[in-house]
């Protein structure tokens, strides 16, 4: 058995996180391969040393005369690695390599390579601290001349290196490109870099340790407390994303979902929470009947009726090129028998909206023309609302007794979702309607 385990920014921030990691590494000798974010905030008013390398490569760019600025910063983000050192008591220094960082910032490396710093040197402490192996990323993961990750060779390299290694550290977030140019993937990118790692040893799990136990069934700055998700799969997953549901980065489930490999989202504070197991299939009957809900407002609506226009060829796409031609991207498109609405971003649409209207009624004269804003999307996810009768019926009378006014209603034809289309004001209470008639009443 061959877990990858990933720990977050905040799971290393101190040298207390420190020790709760080290302490759930060693817990599990499966826990071989170890991907470190850059330490992350303590408290919620502090900075991050992702951003603060990103500041200081910022000024050592700036002419001359800020030199002291970008040392000064330099000094604070070298401190914040050696507190940890020190809580750790740890017989290491790091004094060489923030020569080596402050010489390369002075010849302008990059800002990928500066960001990249972060996880680096968390990298070289935590293998100190484990007693793990320290293989660089820029070794073995890697991206093309464009920037864009180059999946095949980092498998071919990656997996031929770790069969040598049998425990080691890899820092998450950042590679190389041909030219040996240090690259880094988007922000949260460590999460991808855990995801590599693990399709290159076939691993059998690839934790992710974070702040939070897990997915949660909805947000919990609308529902107070809400459970969290045991077993979700990665289509549901993706379908909660979409809507703003975030814990993971996206592109992270890319290379596992290939392999059949799952993520388990743990808890470094709460290491007993079992947390949000992620998968591509299971049998397992879902707790409840939703396995969550999520969704965001701001969106506007364009409504064109036409009488028949079912039957003239090529309807639907004349009204979608309008939006195209403008550079507005399509959310969501329920249709009637003589409609279709089309839901926008608002922002988008707004300084936009006479041009669009200008351009559908030139290209198939609509009988009406109708726009509404300030509207949300609420998604109702959920395998297990395929084998469940009423899951509609019940969601629609929880709305009402809620006294929401349902705009929209549209279900996937995978019948894994629901999305219903409310008023912004009625967002909240929406949401909070249909987790407890999901969830609430049925514990
Ligand atoms: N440290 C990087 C960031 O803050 C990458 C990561 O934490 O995954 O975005």
């Amino acid at each position: 058995m061959i877990k990858v385990v990933k720990f977050g920014g905040s799971s290393l921030a101190s040298a207390e996180q420190f020790k709760k990691v080290g302490n759930i590494i060693r817990k599990e000798d499966t826990r071989r391969y170890v991907i470190p974010s850059a330490p992350g905030k303590r408290t919620p008013t502090d900075t991050k040393v992702t951003d603060m390398l990103y500041s200081c490569y910022r000024q050592a760019i700036l002419e001359d005369d800020m030199e002291e600025d970008f040392e000064e910063l330099l000094e604070a983000i070298k401190e914040r690695y050696n507190s940890i050192i020190r809580g750790l008591e740890l017989d290491l220094s790091l004094e060489e390599e923030f020569k080596i960082i402050k010489e390369n910032f002075s010849k302008k490396a990059g800002r990928d390579y500066a960001a990249s710093r972060g996880e680096y040197l968390n990298g070289i402490i935590m293998s100190k601290y484990l007693g793990y192996e320290f293989i660089d990323a820029a070794e073995v993961i890697f991206f093309d001349d464009e920037g864009e990750f180059d999946a095949e060779k980092t498998n071919e390299v990656l997996s031929e290196r770790l069969a040598s290694a049998e425990r080691a550290v890899i820092p998450g977030f950042y590679g190389a490109m041909p030219d040996g140019k240090i690259k880094t993937f988007s922000r949260g990118g460590s999460d991808i870099t855990g995801s590599i790692v693990a399709k290159a040893v076939h691993a059998d799990l690839y934790e992710n340790w974070t702040d939070v136990s897990g997915f949660l069934i909805a947000d919990p700055r609308i529902i107070k407390n809400p459970k969290a998700i045991d077993v979700i799969t990665y289509r549901e997953l993706r379908e909660l994303s979409y809507m703003g549901a975030t814990v993971l980065h996206e592109d992270a489930i890319f290379p596992v979902r290939k392999e059949g490999i799952p993520i388990n989202i743990r808890n470094t504070n709460m290491p007993e929470d079992k947390g949000t197991l992620i998968v591509e299939a299971t049998c397992q009957k879902p707790r409840f009947t939703i396995t969550g809900v999520a969704g965001k407002k701001d969106f506007a609506s364009v409504t064109v009726e036409k009488a028949m226009m079912n039957s003239e060829v090529g309807f639907c796409k004349k009204v979608l090129e309008v939006f195209e031609q403008n550079g507005i991207s399509i959310e969501h498109m329920p249709s009637g028998i003589d409609t279709m609405t089309i839901f926008v971003h608002q922002d988008e649409f707004e300084e936009k909206e006479q041009k669009v209207i200008a351009g559908i009624h030139r290209a198939v004269s609509p009988d009406v023309l109708e726009l509404e804003s300030d509207l949300a999307l609420i998604a109702v996810v959920g395998r297990g609302m395929r084998a469940t009768r009423g899951t509609s019926g019940r969601i629609f009378s929880a709305l009402a007794h809620a006294n929401v006014n349902v705009k929209m209603i549209d279900q996937g034809s995978s019948e894994l979702n629901i999305i219903i289309g409310v008023r912004n004001h009625d967002f909240h209470a929406a949401i909070q309607a249909i987790y407890d008639i999901f969830v609430t009443t049925q514990i």
